[in-house]
């Protein structure tokens, strides 16, 4: 079963608006701007919040969770810029429509989330959606997912107090990583690159703000 179409219809306006919204924020990569065209947020978002799903603003999606803004998205993958060969790990699904546009741009997506429910969800979404080259895991992606390492891509949608050594230790020879790095409300993008033996990390951008990456090497439930 495909997306609904007479639900598309009705959205296809206002997703040519969230275009014109991120192209203003400063993603011009064309490619990047077609995949927002092509991918259907509001198929991701919970039935209540779906007519908010073409504004530039994070959404809740339950559970104390929220999908990330879509410009913020959209900067993550310009600066990642995945590739069709590359193999990509993402670090808490949420919803699955970043696992969406990334299953568009790379090989092979990994997405790992905490919470089963959104795990779920985000796997109906996918199947409805249509893709096919994702693989979803509940668990704790702090510790990366060892089994499919090492991955060329590393995207992180929660926020750590620094940088888990399991991710660098699971990029690839030429592998970046984009995760927010600060203190529980307020944190900087980090851009981690790996050459070789040699990993540099970098501050990319303002300041943003995660919901918080809650595992083994990140934040631990309950304090904050
Ligand atoms: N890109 C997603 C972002 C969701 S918010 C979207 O747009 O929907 C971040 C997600 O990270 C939440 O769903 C949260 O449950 C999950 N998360 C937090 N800590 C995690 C961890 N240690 N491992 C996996 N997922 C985690």
């Amino acid at each position: 079963m495909g997306p609904d179409p007479l639900a598309d219809a009705r959205y296809a306006g206002y997703r040519r608006k969230l275009i014109e919204e991120i192209r203003a924020r400063g993603v011009d990569d064309l490619e990047i701007l077609q995949l927002f065209d092509r991918v259907q947020r509001h198929i991701f978002l919970p039935d209540g919040v779906q007519p908010r799903a073409y504004e530039d603003a994070p959404v809740p999606i339950g559970f104390s969770q929220t999908a990330s803004q879509p410009s913020l998205q959209a900067h993550y993958l310009s600066i990642l810029q995945p590739t069709p060969d590359d193999v990509v790990l993402e670090i808490g699904t949420g919803c699955g429509f970043l696992t969406a546009l990334l299953c568009l741009m790379a090989d092979r997506v990994y997405s790992v989330e905490r919470i089963r429910e959104l795990s779920q969800r985000a796997r109906r979404a996918l199947d409805e959606f249509g893709v096919k080259n994702a693989a979803l895991l509940v668990g704790d992606g702090t510790i990366g997912w060892k089994k499919y390492a090492p991955f060329d891509v590393i995207v992180v949608s929660a926020a750590s107090p620094s940088v888990p050594q399991a991710l660098v230790d699971q990029l690839s020879d030429g592998g970046r990583m984009l995760i927010p790095v600060g203190a529980r409300d307020v944190q900087e993008l980090m851009l981690v690159q790996k050459t070789g033996f040699a990993v540099t990390q970098e501050p990319v951008g303002g300041a943003v703000t995660f919901v918080p990456l809650l595992g083994r090497f990140a934040w631990t439930e309950g304090k904050g």
